[in-house]
């Protein structure tokens, strides 16, 4: 899917040059023209990155940085004027990923704004999924999958693979395991967490003819990189 880049820029001669070239470079954008009505589209959820103007009409583009900080963590590159360094240390204090600075050469942002798109989908791939083999585990999603089939896991069940999965060649004892996934207050036998392996191992090896969780005698249990 395209990227989608909104342009907040009252100088429509600029607007259009930029919309102009960032359409070319394959990008979906939309111009708005004033700080509010930039404001209100940032925070629409339509768009991947915001390209904001600091001297704005109505809204200040730093005042419209810092409301969209309140909600959103989507890119925003600064566009200020020739040496308002103060544009640039206010815009950078309050939230913006990068600044550009007018007249600026229209490579260096397309350069700026690959960068800042990159940053992004970066972080959210590494929240994103766990896997070993064909298992996967959407954590945002709280699901777990073998293949194409899904499987209900309980909340400690999902904590104790999850765990394992972020673990791979670590052989996790069970003192650990169960403070962190019966949490640190929990009185009871640490057997408690053969128990949740063993409802693993039904839900997931033995359904799907697997050997994910490997016990280690005496010490805890693994689960080993795939070769
Ligand atoms: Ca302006």
């Amino acid at each position: 899917m395209e990227n989608r880049i909104l342009i907040v820029e009252d100088e429509e001669k600029i607007a259009r040059f930029v919309e102009l070239e960032l359409k070319h470079e394959g990008y979906e954008t939309e111009k708005v023209f004033d700080g509010r009505t930039g404001l209100e589209r940032a925070l629409s959820g339509e768009f991947d990155l915001v390209l904001l103007d600091v001297m704005l009409p109505q809204l200040n583009g730093v005042e419209v940085l810092r409301r969209i900080r309140k909600e959103s963590d989507i890119p925003i590159i600064l566009v200020t004027a020739r040496d308002a360094v103060m544009d640039k240390v206010s815009g950078l204090d309050a939230g913006a990923d990068d600044y550009i600075t007018k007249p600026f050469a229209i490579e260096e942002l397309l350069a700026r704004i690959r960068v800042a798109l990159k940053r992004k989908k970066n972080d959210n791939i590494s929240t994103e999924k766990l896997s070993w083999k064909n298992v996967i585990m959407d954590i945002d999603r709280h699901e777990v999958y073998v293949g194409e089939e899904s499987v209900e896991l309980t909340n400690r069940e999902f904590e104790l693979l999850k765990m394992l999965l972020q673990n791979k060649n670590i052989v996790l004892d069970r003192e650990k395991i169960m403070d962190h996934v019966c949490g640190y207050d929990y009185v009871g036998e640490t057997n408690v967490i053969d128990v949740y392996v063993r409802y693993l191992r039904t839900k997931i090896d033995d359904r799907f003819g697997l050997k994910m969780i490997s016990t280690v005698r005496g010490v805890g249990y693994v689960i080993k990189e795939e070769k």
